[in-house]
């Protein structure tokens, strides 16, 4: 639990992004979480699981962009992935997740209006070619911010999906508000630092949290995505979609790029829409750091790693 806060923390520290970006081993164990630093390589990974019946969603990794320049290149990056997926006609199989602090929504002074300025035509051309966009969901702090650019965008993109993080202690009242028809909603245990004001601490309490959450979502009028590896919390909704008779287009599994990959393709094979979240680009520090801070294993095959190279 230490270890974890201490990773978290470090998630967001620049002196140690240059410390974990500059030593070249830790490319190899990047490389099991993130498909890649190229969109030729994201979109390689892409049919590798369009072969084994897996849809996919993209992230062009980026986050807490404190510049707009930085954040329309993020919106640029978004708008080229789309316009690579196109000729592949993988439709709603192949759509793409955002972090709205990559397009802007930390800047002092109106980032909540530049990232729905700079998300939005993002949006449109998912729509466009027949996909569509979830919002990733960061700290608590951002939680409001990110509901409501989503309100907005729905009204003209009803599909936009949205992420609700199981840990935080709104997120049964959110999944409530959320779970409505033409609502798609991935549920997250929840990837960030918090306090205990916002947030449950301990895993039973969180993964309780996440079992009352996913009812909410699986009972009601919405798209459920059940976004996590847990084998217990994969069977719950197993057992959900049965009593609650949904047919498998209308919910989805949604696993982690190299989480469990075996889970991923017998979810597929016994016939449920799975889609594995993608993320690639050279901006991994953050997401790589929250992956390892996930799991202890990860840890020590990453200072493993560093120890038999030096
Ligand atoms: C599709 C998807 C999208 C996500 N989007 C967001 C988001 O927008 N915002 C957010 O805060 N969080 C997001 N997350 C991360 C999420 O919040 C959790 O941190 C993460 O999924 C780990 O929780 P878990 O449900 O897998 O359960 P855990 O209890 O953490 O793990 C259950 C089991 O899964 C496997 N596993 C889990 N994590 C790892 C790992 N890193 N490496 C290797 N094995 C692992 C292990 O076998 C572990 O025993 C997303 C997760 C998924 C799957």
């Amino acid at each position: 639990m230490l270890t974890q806060k201490a990773l978290l923390a470090a998630s967001r520290r620049p002196g140690m992004r240059r410390v974990v970006t500059g030593t070249p081993v830790t490319r190899r164990v990047v490389d099991r979480f993130v498909a890649g630093e190229t969109l030729p390589d994201a979109l390689a990974a892409v049919r590798a699981l369009a072969a084994d019946g897996i849809a996919v969603t993209l992230d062009h990794l980026g986050e807490d962009v404190t510049d707009r320049v930085e954040a329309i290149r993020g919106r640029d990056a978004y708008l080229a992935l789309l316009e690579c997926l196109a000729p592949l006609q993988l439709g709603r199989a192949a759509e793409v997740s955002v972090k709205l602090s990559a397009f802007g929504q930390a800047l002092p002074v109106g980032g909540d209006d530049v990232a729905l300025e700079l998300v939005r035509p993002v949006v449109e051309a998912a729509s466009a070619q027949g996909t569509t966009v979830t919002l990733d969901m960061e700290d608590s702090r951002t939680v409001d911010s990110t509901l409501a650019v989503l309100a907005d965008l729905r009204r003209a993109h009803p599909g936009t999906g949205a992420v609700l993080q199981a840990m935080l202690h709104r997120t049964e009242d959110d999944a409530r508000a959320l779970a409505v028809p033409g609502s798609r909603v991935r549920l997250v245990k929840g990837a960030y630092r918090e306090p205990a004001s916002a947030a449950h601490q301990e895993k039973a309490a969180v993964d309780a949290a996440y079992a009352r959450c996913l009812e909410v979502l699986v009972r009601g009028g919405g798209y459920p995505m059940a976004g996590t590896h847990d084998p217990a919390l994969i069977a719950r909704m197993l057992e959900l979609v049965v009593e609650t008779g949904r047919t498998p287009d209308s919910y989805e599994f949604q696993l982690l790029y190299g989480i469990r990959p075996g889970e991923q393709v017998r979810l597929a094979r016994a016939g449920h829409t799975v889609r594995a979240y993608v993320p690639y680009g050279a901006d991994w520090y953050g997401y790589f750091m929250r992956r390892l801070a996930e799991r202890p294993a990860n840890l020590q095959f990453f200072l493993r790693s560093l120890a038999t190279k030096s």
